[in-house]
C-alpha cells in the first residue's frame, strides 16, 4: 500500500515535472517567436540595404557635367585656347591639378612594362594648328593629287584640327611603350587601361567606340576625368561623350 502510494507520488511528481518542462517550452517558444520575426525583419532590412547600395554603385557618381575634369573638347566642341596652369613631368606638360595622379599612373604603368613613357601632354591650340598644318602639307607632299579637303580628311584619322584636340585641356596624355600609335603589345595596353581608373584616367578612344568619339582606336591616349567618373565609365563601357549625356539626363 505504501509502495503504491510512493509510486503514485513519483508518477505525480514526474507528471508535474513534465508539465513544468512543457510549460517552459511553450513560454520560451512564445517569447522566441517575436525574436524570430525580429531577425527575419532585420534580414529583410539588411537585404534591402544591400540592394540599395548595389543600386548606388550603378547610379551615376555625384559629379556635375560642368566639373573641370569633365570638359569636352572634340570636333563638335571646338574650344578656344584654355591656358591651364602647367606642371612638367619628364618634360611633358599637364594641368597642374592632375600632375600627382599622372606621376602615379605613369609609375604604375612602368611597373607593368618599364618602357612605358609619356609621349605627349598639353598642346596649345596654336601648336596644334602648326602640327595639323604640317601633317596636311605632308599628306599633300606624299600624294600631289590630294585636294586640301582630302588631305585634311586623311590627317583627321590621326590628328585633330586646332580647337578640337583634347590635348589643349592639359588633361590628356599619350603614354605607350613605343613612340608609334597602336604599336604597343595589346596585353600591356589592356593591363594599363585596366588600372587607369584608379588614377582617374580612362583610355579615351577605345576600339568599338568611333561612333561616339568620332576617333579611331588609340592605344596611347588617356584622359583624366577624376577617379569616380573613370571607374564608372570603365565599368559601364562609356566614352566621355556618352557619360556626359547620362549626367545631363540626370
Ligand atoms: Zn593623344
Amino acid at each position: 500500500m505504501r509502495k503504491r502510494f510512493n509510486l503514485l507520488t513519483v508518477l505525480l511528481q514526474i507528471g508535474v515535472v513534465i508539465l513544468f518542462i512543457f510549460g517552459i517550452y511553450l513560454f520560451l517558444n512564445r517569447n522566441q517567436q517575436p525574436v524570430h520575426q525580429g531577425n527575419g525583419k532585420a534580414k529583410t532590412e539588411k537585404r534591402s540595404q544591400k540592394k540599395t547600395s548595389a543600386d548606388q554603385t550603378t547610379a551615376l557618381p555625384d559629379v556635375s557635367p560642368d566639373d573641370w575634369e569633365l570638359v569636352l573638347v572634340n570636333r563638335d566642341h571646338i574650344t578656344a585656347e584654355m591656358n591651364p596652369d602647367l606642371t612638367d613631368i619628364n618634360s611633358i606638360s599637364v594641368d597642374s591639378r592632375i600632375a600627382e595622379k599622372t606621376r602615379e599612373f605613369l609609375a604604375a604603368a612602368q611597373a607593368i612594362d618599364a618602357s612605358e613613357h609619356l609621349i605627349s601632354g598639353y598642346r596649345s591650340v596654336a601648336y596644334q594648328e602648326e602640327l595639323y598644318n604640317s601633317y596636311v602639307a605632308q599628306e599633300k607632299a606624299n600624294d600631289s593629287s590630294l585636294s586640301q579637303e582630302e588631305a585634311e580628311k586623311q590627317v583627321q584619322t590621326y590628328s585633330q584640327p586646332p580647337g578640337a584636340s583634347e590635348h589643349q585641356t592639359g588633361l590628356a596624355i599619350d603614354m605607350s611603350t613605343v613612340d608609334s600609335l597602336n604599336q604597343s603589345k595589346p596585353e600591356t595596353v589592356a593591363k594599363v587601361a585596366e588600372l587607369a581608373p584608379k588614377y582617374g584616367f580612362v583610355l579615351r578612344f577605345p576600339k568599338d567606340k568611333k561612333h561616339a568619339t568620332g576617333i579611331d582606336y588609340e592605344d596611347w591616349h588617356y584622359r583624366y576625368v577624376g577617379v569616380k567618373s573613370a571607374k564608372y565609365m570603365t565599368k559601364h563601357n562609356l566614352t566621355l561623350e556618352e557619360y556626359l549625356e547620362k549626367l545631363k539626363e540626370k
